[in-house]
Order: structure tokens, then sequence, then C-alpha cells
């Protein structure tokens, strides 16, 4: 006697946005893992798009919502799930927990409503909805012929990260399927890096970076230190877009540990490492800059020893926390007319909003500010096109305005919060049951297929399925 399920992807398909995962069992009770936002040009099979972000799926049936981790392009789309009528559990690691009421409170202000009283009632809505389940323990969900249940292990990519284990039990058949989720890179700051499961039948892989290594990543502290101490030479200010979870933290995190290093050493002409202003531009940033500081049992060991040696890696004194829109508006035209050297760190990573585009207006078209870019930039998003057509002086459009860019454009790679190629063959390869069937998501079609030709070549006996 067999199990059989199928498994279906409501997005991260065609890119690496729109994250949302259905397994179902053959009574037709399913569950859900993931329910993301589509970004920039991205869409799913079904017709989902960052301009009709709703859920195009019969939601009756699904008995759970699990969580990877709270970045926007993995939940964003619980809003739209809740209205479609879903009212089962949401599944997902303690510190996730945590986190997502501020993750949503955000999404609900810029794509709902600005009714602060239906904001509440709505997250108390999900508060109740939430199981809280700690990393490593597993968790019922149906308790039927088949019964399933649910473990979570840490992923290493943002606080609270996981990967989710699915155990089909009837009588003696059992099936595991593994959903990555978004796995982080080892050396991801302030996080142990992720160790594989035992083993799968099915896997369910992200393939952000399948077709790339990360180069030199121990040695990217310096890189990112020359990097800003280049881009502050002529004066001006050095962007940074940024998740406001996860890569900001690092970010600060890298930042405080230059500081200390350098001091009073010079970051720019006349500047001293200590005396340069480091703006974050973000109340969700700030939210959940202390969220992780609160946090703080789930840090890495280096992340603890720093606090017991009476460093604060996410709270020290050159941090400027911008929260209002006014005080935001002031500093991007004092910082734009001064040109005085500052790093500031804004959403959306991918400027395809939040407070970033004002910048980027303000500054793109003089050289002496510089934009560096150290995430993944979609097909389709503005800062895909400054990353591209940037160095050439080409433009991008912002808010349906074209911009000419002038400022120095950079690009850190090996900073990503994403497991790179080797680091996704070592998920598969230290695992010790190898999966029968591993399906590719979350990357672009060059990645995808870089990864999969890899995965065939180390283990002939996996089936490779690009869905
Ligand atoms: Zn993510």
């Amino acid at each position: 006697m067999s199990i059989t399920y199928t498994l279906r992807h409501h997005g991260a398909i065609d890119g690496v946005t729109g994250s949302c995962h259905q397994l179902l069992l053959a009574d037709g009770r399913s569950i859900l893992v993931d329910c993301g936002l589509f970004q920039g040009a991205e869409t799913s099979a079904d017709g989902g798009a960052a301009g009709q972000p709703g859920i195009d799926f019969p939601v009756a049936d699904i008995q759970a919502l699990v969580l990877t981790h709270v970045h926007i392009d993995h939940v964003g789309r619980i809003p739209h799930l809740l209205a479609a009528g879903f009212r089962g559990p949401i599944i997902c690691s303690q510190a996730s927990a945590i986190l997502l009421p501020l993750v949503l409170d955000d999404a609900l202000k810029v794509g709902f409503t600005r009714d602060e009283a239906l904001i509440r009632r709505f997250l108390g809505e999900i508060r109740k909805q939430l199981v809280s389940l700690p990393y490593q323990a597993w968790h019922t969900v149906i308790d039927g012929a088949t019964r399933l249940r649910v473990k979570l292990a840490p992923a290493g990519h943002i606080l609270g990260s996981a990967y989710v284990q699915v155990a089909l039990e009837n009588g003696k058949a059992k099936e595991r399927v593994v959903f990555s989720g978004d796995l982080g890179a080892p050396y991801t700051p302030l996080l142990p890096a992720p160790r594989a499961p035992y083993g799968a039948d099915t896997l369910v892989l992200e393939s952000t970076y399948g077709d790339r290594r990360h180069p030199n990543r121990k040695d990217r502290r310096q890189r990112l230190q020359a990097l800003v101490e280049r881009a502050l030479a002529n004066k001006g200010s050095l962007l940074i877009p940024a998740f406001s979870i996860g890569r900001t933290q690092e970010l600060l995190y890298e930042l405080e540990e230059i500081i200390h290093r350098q001091r009073s050493r010079h970051v720019a002409s006349g500047l001293a490492w200590e005396d340069l202003d480091i703006v974050v531009d973000s109340p969700l940033a700030a939210e959940f800059t202390s969220g992780y500081r609160e946090l703080r049992d789930h840090w890495d060991q280096e992340a603890r020893r720093k606090l017991a040696a009476g460093r604060h890696p996410l709270a020290f004194e050159q941090m400027l926390t911008i929260h209002d829109h006014a005080t935001h508006l002031q500093t991007v035209d004092y910082l734009a007319r001064t040109a005085r050297p500052a790093i500031v760190i804004a959403a959306s990573g991918m400027c395809s909003g939040g407070r970033i585009v004002n910048y980027l207006k303000a500054m793109l078209g003089d050289s002496r500010h510089d934009v560096l870019f150290i995430g993944y930039q979609a097909a389709g998003t503005p800062g895909r096109d400054i990353q591209q057509y940037g160095p050439r002086g080409g433009w991008v459009e912002l808010d349906g305005q074209r911009y000419t860019i002038r400022a120095g454009v950079h690009t850190l790679e090996g900073y990503s919060a994403h497991a790179d190629q080797q680091d996704l063959l070592n998920f598969v390869g230290r695992m010790r049951d190898k999966p029968r069937q591993i399906r590719l998501v979350h990357g672009d079609a060059d990645a995808k297929a870089a990864l999969a030709g890899a995965i065939r070549q180390q283990h002939p006996g996996v089936e490779v399925v690009v869905p």
C-alpha cells in the first residue's frame, strides 16, 4: 500500500516571488506551504501576479498553512487567503510567530487599508490562528486514514526561518516531503548555518542562486568596507536598498563590526568611521531590528559572544532610525543637497516601493551618490534596471517617470541570504536518504537549469523536475 499525494505550485514557478505550494492527499485534504506575494513582472501559471494578488484556487479543504519564514514573498497573500475563507491554523516557528504580525501590519497598510481598527481586528484574528511550533517538534495536522505531520528545522535565511518536513503515514506506508523554503548560506550574520534533513522522498527545493557560487564569502566584510570607503570618497550618500527583514539587520551587524575595528580611521576625508551616520529609514526595519534584539536567544554563538562582551550589534551609536514621514522627506532633501557622507538603508530591497524610491529619485542623477545592491534583484523590478542600465549611464522608471542614472552603481556578491549552488548541492548531498524526486522552484530559468544539471550529474538516480 502506498500513499498518493500531489504537489501544486501556486507561485515561485516563473521566478522567485509568490511562493505558495500545496500538498494534496487523495481524499482532497491538503496543506499549504507559504502564501507569498508576487513582485515585479513575475506571475503564477494560474494567473496570480503583483497587480492581482488574490487566491485563485479553492481553500475549503486546506487544513493548515505552514510558513517557512516571514518575507513578504512568502507570507504577503495571507490577507487574501483569509478573505477567501481560510480559517485553519497558521503554523510557523516561534520567532516567525512574533515577527509575522509586524510584517502583515505593514502589508495591510500598503495593500489593503489605512483603517487602524480594521487592521487590529484582522491581526487579532491572525494571532488566534497562529500555532507557534518549536524547531524539531512534530505536529499533527491531519489525523485520518493517512496521518500528516509537520516539523520545522532552522533554514539559516532570516531569523525564524525554517524548512518544512512533512511526514505522511498510512499503516506501514510512509512518505516524506521536504519544502526547503529559502535556504540561507553559511556565514550568514547572526544565524547558525542550516543542516540537511536525514532524508526525503520528495524535495521541493529553492534555486535562487542555482547557477552561481558566492565568491569569497569569508572576506566579504573587508569588501563591504572597501566599497563603502570608495563610494564615500567623493562624498554623497551610499544607498543600500534592503529588505527590512533580515538583510537590514545583517548589514547593521556587519557595519557594527567594521566600526568596532576601524573606529578613528577615516571612512572619507575628514570623517572617521565612528562618526559616520548610518540611517535606517524604515519604521518596519526599526521594529524588526528590535524584534531581532529581543530574540537574541536565537542568535548564533558569535553574535552572543559580542553581546557578552558588552557590544550592541544591532543598536550602536551611529545608527539613526527614521520613523515618521516628515523626517524621512527632510532627510532625503538634506542628504541630496549637502552630499554629506552617509549610509542609508531603506526598503524595498528591489526598489519597487518603499522609502528607498524617494532617495533614488533625489540622488540617482548626481554622480556623488552611490547605490549598492547586495540582494537578488528580480526581473522587471526597478532594482534590476538600475543594476543593469546604471553602469552604462542608462535610466530607470520610478512612479512612471524616467530618471537618468549618474550615481555609482555597485553590486556586492557573496552577501546573499540565499544558499549558492554548492550550498544547495550540499543540502541534497548531506541527506542520508536521497530524494526520489526533486522539484526545483524559486529561481529564474537559467538558475533552475544549471542546478538541475548539477544535481543530475551528482545524483543520477534522482528525478529532477522543473514544474
Ligand atoms: Zn526569503
